[in-house]
């Protein structure tokens, strides 16, 4: 898997809101998220399980009739994927329920996936500290749509903070037992 750069706008680098990092690989910054909660503050970094040498992001999930640990990159636009059990895909449009695997909450909510061709309305969301930023990821299985909602910041930066992606649209998502 190749990490393709992609410019990150000035002034997101002079905001850089409290839970998201910059990562140095191949001369490169990177974005990468640091710190995400659940909405009742349960930590969602699995130090243990790394994806590009940075702990991924832990949630469990339901996909039809499967359910079981997904451990996600951290890098902003990234799109690998471990999981713990081989979800029932039925169509590739699936979307996913997400819980806090600590307490169980619910991490999804209704939001309009802004990805073309995708017509997806609820995503997972993820609390960043101090609760008020979160990210937005689409829940539908390979859609790359995803969003920042960060305070300090204008819309504009943040829609082109949003079209980042670095691997492109669709990666092998990686099945192992965890
Ligand atoms: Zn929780
Ligand atoms: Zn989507």
């Amino acid at each position: 898997m190749k990490l393709i750069y992609k410019p990150i706008p000035d002034h997101f680098l002079k905001a850089l809101p409290e839970g998201v990092k910059f990562v140095r690989r191949h001369q490169s910054d990177f974005l990468v998220a640091e710190q995400i909660n659940c909405p009742r503050g349960h930590s969602l970094m699995a130090e243990v399980v790394r994806i590009h040498g940075e702990p991924s992001i832990r949630i469990r999930v339901q996909v039809g009739k499967s359910e079981g640990l997904v451990f996600i990159d951290a890098f902003w636009g990234g799109h690998a994927k471990l999981y713990n059990f081989i979800p029932d895909i039925i169509s590739a449009g699936s979307v996913i329920k997400a819980l806090c695997p600590v307490c169980g909450v619910s991490l999804i909510v209704a939001d309009h996936c802004a990805q073309m061709g995708c017509k997806c309305d609820q995503a997972i969301v993820f609390a960043l500290p101090g609760k008020t930023n979160k990210i937005y990821v689409c829940a539908r299985l390979g859609c790359p749509g995803h969003r920042m909602e960060i305070s300090a910041l204008s819309h504009k930066v943040l829609a082109q903070v949003s079209k980042i992606n670095y691997f492109g649209a669709q990666d092998n998502d990686i099945f192992m037992e965890i």
